[in-house]
Order: structure tokens, then C-alpha cells, then sequence
């Protein structure tokens, strides 16, 4: 290999880009453009000049896969394997050098990093002197406020009383400096701390700090416009020297700037030239990952965003137009994602490996109708950076819920929720509960019964335990009289499991929320509880094969710097993308962000972008209209080709009559009426069924998800229909129309 082979097929500004090592350079611009691929060559040809060794580079990625990738790429055009090298994202690189340093934060080098759990249960121990109510504080919350303080470098003697937001009280910041003192304490500290200590080290520390400008000639990092306050506080530390020139260089894009909920800020991009006087600044302006079509699709709608650095996109790619994007409109969420495992499957029978394809959701809970078609189509796929839909905790939790519903000896599911939410039950009275179910020669249900007899339990949990074997006996009747749906709905409210989530601050618990209610959702594929859990037992069984060949599913943060030949983007509705709690929010700029989402979704696809949404969701039992996202009517039309039996907005009203009269629709039409209401005991569908006549044997029946069919037996509700299509199935008959012929 010669010394210059990496510099060929790179245009002239990616050249300059790599060759100009020295110095501080930005490297502004757009999705696409090689921004990435500039970081990894740049490596390459800085060992390959001979002007630095491996380990004197400092490479950040924002993703460990990232970093596996670019480690890999370098090894390749280098030609050996690159060992020892400082790559990694922020956090990884700074547990290491916080091991070296440990001693100057109190901490030695074995250091424990702690989990969200233990950070709360320390937490909790950490506030009792200060006897917050933690029914109006919750600790998560008070952990996000200390995050967010950590994310923005401040120590808690640095907190000054215009950052304190009043949580806890007003007693935050002392309890924060309470708890960072119990972490050096158990020699342990937290994620935000991998941060925040180092930076602490080398604000503190000439000598150590003066050790890492010897040790770091170069510095590099991708996704520059999602840092936030104190990683780049920390690169500024580390790049800024007075004995030779910064030669630090940042990629980045402002209009892919999404994590401004985590603390970033593009702002730091804007700074750069003031940070790093005589900073060159280099535009790329070629994309060479996407068709001109999508490129001018995607450009259209982040046009619609202020404020922006302004950047040229230009198509280069030689294999010309491609396709224009595609916005396919469907008539109810479940459609949706058949419609995607149709069009997964055509290309497979086309010979496109399924590693190219992509499905980018905005939200987590959607995951779940895509996983149960991919799983029925025998399409292998893999969720990317998270669990499978049934393997999240709070979808497991109940899950176990409803085993114990149906099934009162299901011990190992009572085990899991027998303390959660809290009920007092510890590891000693779990020990108790076990001896007890020995003893009786029963399930642990009936241990627990026994024990509450015998008043074996203390004050609160017997309280708690007595009202939680009373909620399931109650929910046993319900699901008798008014059906799976209600029962299990009301069992989870009134249970408290709901409730804990609700009440829970932090970052995740909205989202755990919303894989709930889709959970509930589900249930109204079923005519039983019984058969639901068991399809679900069958889909968590699916994985297995080891086969590698497989589709993406993941959420568009997720999918940030990656590339698909095919991207699916569904659920592009009002209330779901942009999401719901940024219009309840309103204002421009959570707005924008989304848009930048948008934006980030379209740019990840080579070849085709298909863009879906539906034109009613279920929520509850019901099926709701739901809006075209703003977002359709953004995309310029030259670029997209429309398809389907709903449009856009501005088609949208004469559709509507449709939904007014059809037997679909749901009389208590309101996207915000919350799905899992707190006190709705209401059974949703007996209206619905009592307005529904009879449908008789033989009728020829058309249901909104199975398509065509003729009903081979008929009672209560409930109809079984030999579709053409989806096969037999047992249906509500009030989701069924007659239709002639
Ligand atoms: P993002 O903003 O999404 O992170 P990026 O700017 O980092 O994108 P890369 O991922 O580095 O872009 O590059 C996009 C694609 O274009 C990659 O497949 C890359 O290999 C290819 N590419 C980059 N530069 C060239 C070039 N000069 N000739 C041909 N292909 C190129
Ligand atoms: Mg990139």
C-alpha cells in the first residue's frame, strides 16, 4: 500500500480536510457528506505520515458501535490491526483516564460505577436528614437534576443559587453535595461523574493535564453538535495548550442537532472559532450516500427550521435520480406495518440483503406491531440499541401481572411483582413467603394469603399486601363480566404499577408509559387473555436462528451517522411524530428538534425512503382519527410520490366523513383523552357491540385489519371468521362489516 492510496476518491475539501493536520479545524456540514469517513482517513493518514503513534491520537465517537467501526476501518488502511488506541465515545475514554487519576477525586482505581438502581436506593439514603416528601419529589427526579448539573460541569460547589431550580425544597444542591460525598465514600461514583471528575482532574491538575497535552498530538470527534457542556469543556481542556497550536478537529452538523434533551448544545459548534482562534472551518457540500431525490426531499423540509448555519447539500452520487421519496398513507396503524413487511418481503424476492433495510420509529412503544409482523412474516430482525418490545422491564412487569391474573400459582411471575411497585416485601419476607409456600404445599399466593392471617407482616405491607390479593381477586371477576381489556387495564391502575410510573421523574418513565398503553392495545388483537399471553410466549420465542441477515428496527436518536440502502419511516402522525409532548409543550424550538429528527430519518437511506402514516390508531380498544404529520406537507412535491387512500392535511377534510360514520370510529374522539384513564371503568366496547346487529353464519364479513372473510360461527361478540387472507380467526364482531356478494 502506498502512503497515499487512503487519499484517493476523495473529493478536494475532504482532502484538505485530512491533510490539514495541524491546527484547529471544524468541518461544517451536511448530512452524508463523508463527515465521518474525513475522521477515519484523517487517522489513518496521521499514523501513516509518521507524525504521531497510535495511542497519541484521541478519536471520540458518539456510539460504542461507532467506535467498533471506525477501530475496524482504521485496521484496514493501515493495514494491521489498530491496538491501544484511544478511541471510544466520551464516557469510555474518560472511565479510563479516571482509573489513572482516581486518588485526585477521592476515589482509589478499582472504582465501582453504579446503575440507575443503586443510584437510587443511595439516593434514598442520602435524603433522610432532609425528610423530603418524596411523594411530591421523587428521586428520580432528583437524580435528573443532579445529572443535569453534572452534564453542565458543575460540582456541587459550583451549583450557585440561579441553577437551583427548587426541587427537593430548595435542599437540592446540599443533597447533591451529601450524595457525591457518600460515592467517594463507597469508593463509587456515577455515570455523569466519568465526566465531571475528570474534568475536575485536569481543571485542578496542571501536572496531569500537562501529561495529556504531551501524550495527545491530535484530537478527533464526530457528531460534534451533540456534545454538551461538560464534554466540551473537557475537549477545550484537553485541545487548548500554550506550547504548540490545537490540533483538534470536530465534524459536525447543525441540522442534525437531537439531543438537546440530554443537555447538548449546538451553540458549541458556533464557538468553535472563538474557542480556537485562527480555527479553519472546511464545507463539504457533496453527499455521497443518498439519491438526488431524497437529498431534495430532505433539504425541502429542514428548509422549514430557522436559525440554521445554512448549508449546501449537492448530490454526488454518479448513479444519478433514484426514486422520489415515498409517502404511502394507510387506514389504520396495523395496516401500517403489514404494508412495511409487504414491501420487506418484495425485496427480498428482488435479492436486497435484509441488512439494508431499516425501520426508524420516533417512539419505542412502536416497535411492538412491527415485531409481531416481521415475526409472522418470518422476517428476522434485530432492535438496535434496546430491547425487543416484550423484553422491556416495565412490558415483563406486566406481563407477570397478567399471568398472576390468570393463573394464581404462577409463582414465578407473583415473585416479580409481589414488590413492585413497593410493598414492603424484602428479602426477608420473601424468605418468609417461600417457608410458608413449603410448608402449605401451595403457590406463593397462598402462602401470602396465609401469612396475612396470621398478621405475619408489619404495619404498611400487610396493608399493601391485603389491598393487592383484593385487586386481583376483583380483576378476576371483571375479566368474567367485562373482558380482558378492562380487567387487565383496571389491574394495573389499581394495582399501583401504573401509578409508579406516573409519579416516576425520569427521563425514560413517559416512554415506559407509552409502551403500557401499547400494551394494552394489543390486547384487543385477542379474543382471551389466555391466547394473548401465549401468542407473546411465541413471538419472545422467534429469535434463535442464528441468522445475521436481518432488518433494523430502531429509533431514529438510534440511527444517528448510520446508512441503509432501504428506510421505512412510519408513524409520521401528529401526536406520534412530532411527538405528543412536544405540541402539548408548543414553541418553536421543540419543533425544530423534531424536524431535525425528521431530517436525520430521511438522510439515513441510499436508495429509497418510505415514509408511512395512518389514518386512525387504535388507542384503548377503539380506533381514533389520527392528523398526517405536518412534516408530509413540508416535503416539496417534486420530490415525493403519493400513494394510498388517505393524503395529506390539506386533502385530509374530505376524508373525514368516513371516520364520522363509520363503525370504527370511536364516539369519544380526542387525541389527548389519556389511553390508560385513570378511573375509566367504562368496558369501551359494549356500546359498540350492542349497536353491532347480529351477524349470522355464512355472512360475508370485512374487518379493518384481517381484510375479507365469511363467518363460520357466531355468540356474544364475538365472531369466528375464515378470512382469505389472515385465516381463522376469533374477532369482535363489532369490528366487522357485512358486505354483499
Ligand atoms: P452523517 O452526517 O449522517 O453522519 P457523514 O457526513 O458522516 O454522514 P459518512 O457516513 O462519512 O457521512 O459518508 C456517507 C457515505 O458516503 C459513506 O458510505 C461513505 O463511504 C461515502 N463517501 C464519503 N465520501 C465519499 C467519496 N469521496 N466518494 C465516494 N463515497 C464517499
Ligand atoms: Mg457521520
Amino acid at each position: 500500500m502506498t502512503t497515499q492510496s487512503h487519499l484517493e476518491r476523495l473529493n478536494p475539501e475532504q482532502r484538505a480536510a485530512i491533510e490539514t493536520t495541524e491546527g484547529p479545524l471544524l468541518v461544517l456540514a451536511g448530512a452524508g457528506t463523508g463527515k465521518t469517513r474525513v475522521l477515519t482517513t484523517r487517522f489513518a493518514h496521521i499514523l501513516l505520515s509518521g507524525k504521531a503513534k497510535p495511542w497519541q491520537i484521541l478519536a471520540v465517537t458518539f456510539t460504542n458501535k461507532a467506535a467498533r467501526e471506525m477501530r475496524e476501518r482504521i485496521s484496514l488502511l493501515i493495514g494491521e490491526p489498530a491496538e491501544g488506541l484511544w478511541l471510544g465515545t466520551f464516557h469510555a475514554l474518560c472511565a479510563r483516564m479516571l482509573r489513572r487519576h482516581a486518588e485526585y477525586v477521592g476515589l482509589r482505581s478499582g472504582f465501582l460505577i453504579l446503575d440507575t438502581d443503586d443510584q437510587l436506593r443511595l439516593v434514598k439514603q442520602v435524603i433522610e436528614p432532609w425528610r423530603i416528601d418524596v411523594k411530591r419529589w421523587p428521586l428520580p427526579g432528583l437524580l435528573g437534576v443532579i445529572q443535569r448539573w453534572k452534564d453542565r460541569g458543575l460540582t456541587p460547589d459550583r451549583v450557585t443559587a440561579a441553577e437551583d431550580n427548587g426541587y427537593a425544597d430548595g435542599h437540592a444542591q446540599a443533597i447533591y453535595a451529601a450524595y457525591q460525598t457518600r460515592l467517594r465514600e463507597l469508593n463509587a461514583c456515577d455515570f455523569g461523574d466519568l465526566m465531571l471528575h475528570i474534568v475536575e482532574i485536569l481543571r485542578t491538575r496542571p501536572d496531569v493535564l500537562e501529561q495529556y497535552h504531551r501524550l495527545f498530538r491530535y484530537i478527533l470527534v464526530d457528531e460534534y453538535q451533540d456534545t454538551n457542556t461538560v464534554q466540551y469543556l473537557w475537549l477545550r481542556l484537553l485541545a487548548r495548550r500554550n506550547d504548540a497550536p490545537s490540533n483538534i478537529c470536530c465534524v459536525g452538523d447543525d441540522d442534525q442537532s437531537i439531543y438537546s434533551w440530554r443537555g447538548a448544545e449546538v451553540e458549541n459548534i458556533l464557538r468553535f472559532e472563538k474557542d480556537f482562534p485562527g480555527a479553519k472551518i472546511i464545507r463539504l457540500e457533496r453527499n455521497y450516500r443518498s439519491t438526488a431525490q431524497i437529498l431534495g426531499a430532505a433539504a425541502g423540509l429542514i428548509a422549514h427550521n430557522d436559525g440554521r448555519l445554512g448549508k449546501t447539500l449537492r448530490p454526488g452520487r454518479e448513479d444519478a435520480e433514484g426514486e422520489p421519496v415515498q409517502i404511502v398513507s394507510i387506514w389504520d396503524s396495523d395496516a401500517e406495518a403489514r404494508e412495511v413487511c409487504k414491501r420487506i418481503e418484495a425485496l427480498r424476492r428482488d435479492d436486497h440483503t435484509l441488512r439494508e433495510i431499516a425501520i426508524l420509529v420516533r417512539a419505542g412503544f412502536q416497535t411492538r406491531a412491527f415485531e409481531e409482523r416481521l415475526v409472522q412474516f418470518g422476517i428476522p430482525y434485530r432492535i438496535v440499541g434496546g430491547l425487543r418490545f416484550y423484553e422491556r422491564a416495565e412490558i415483563r412487569d406486566a406481563l407477570a401481572y397478567m399471568r398472576v391474573l390468570v393463573n394464581p400459582v404462577d409463582d414465578l411471575a407473583f415473585e416479580r411483582i409481589v414488590n413492585v411497585p413497593k410493598r414492603g416485601v424484602g428479602t426477608a419476607a420473601l424468605q418468609k413467603l417461600h417457608a410458608e409456600a413449603r410448608t402449605a404445599r401451595s403457590g406463593l399466593a397462598v402462602a401470602v394469603e396465609n401469612l396475612l392471617q396470621s398478621g405475619a407482616f408489619r404495619g404498611k405491607s400487610q396493608e399493601k399486601l391485603t389491598s393487592l390479593m383484593q385487586t386481583f381477586a376483583q380483576h378476576r371477576r371483571v375479566l368474567e363480566r367485562e373482558g380482558h381489556i378492562v380487567a387487565v387495564n383496571g389491574l394495573l391502575e389499581d394495582s399501583g404499577y401504573i401509578e409508579m410510573w406516573r409519579t416516576d421523574n425520569s427521563p425514560d418513565a413517559p416512554g415506559r408509559l407509552e409502551n403500557l398503553k401499547e400494551l394494552v392495545r394489543a390486547l384487543a388483537d385477542f379474543g382471551t387473555l389466555g391466547e394473548f399471553l401465549e401468542h407473546v410466549a411465541l413471538v419472545m420465542d422467534a429469535e434463535g436462528a442464528a441468522e445475521e441477515d436481518r432488518v433494523s428496527v430502531m429509533t431514529l436518536h438510534g440511527a444517528k451517522g448510520l446508512e441503509f440502502d432501504t428506510v421505512f419511516l412510519p408513524g409520521w402522525e401528529e401526536g406520534v411524530f412530532p411527538s405528543q409532548r412536544t405540541l402539548d409543550e408548543g414553541g418553536d424550538k421543540g419543533l425544530e428538534e423534531e424536524r431535525r429528527l425528521a431530517y436525520v430519518g430521511i438522510t439515513r437511506a441510499r436508495h429509497r425512503a418510505i415514509i408511512l402514516h395512518a389514518a386512525s390508531r387504535r388507542i384503548y380498544a377503539n380506533w381514533q382519527e389520527s392528523m398526517p404529520s405536518r412534516f408530509l406537507d413540508e416535503l416539496p412535491d417534486e420530490y415525493v410520490e403519493r400513494e394510498g387512500e388517505t393524503a395529506t392535511r390539506r386533502e385530509r377534510q374530505d376524508y373525514s366523513g368516513f371516520f364520522r360514520s363509520s363503525v370504527f370510529s370511536d364516539s369519544q374522539n380526542s387525541t389527548m383523552a389519556p389511553l390508560i384513564a385513570r378511573k375509566r371503568r367504562t368496558p369501551v366496547h359494549e356500546d359498540l357491540i350492542s349497536n353491532t346487529p347480529q351477524i349470522g353464519v355464512g355472512a360475508r364479513v370485512f374487518h379493518q385489519k384481517f381484510g375479507y372473510g365469511v363467518v363460520i360461527s357466531a355468540d356474544h361478540g364475538a365472531t369466528e371468521v375464515a378470512f382469505e387472507e389472515a385465516g381463522t380467526r376469533r374477532v369482535m364482531s363489532s369490528y366487522l362489516q357485512t358486505v354483499s356478494g
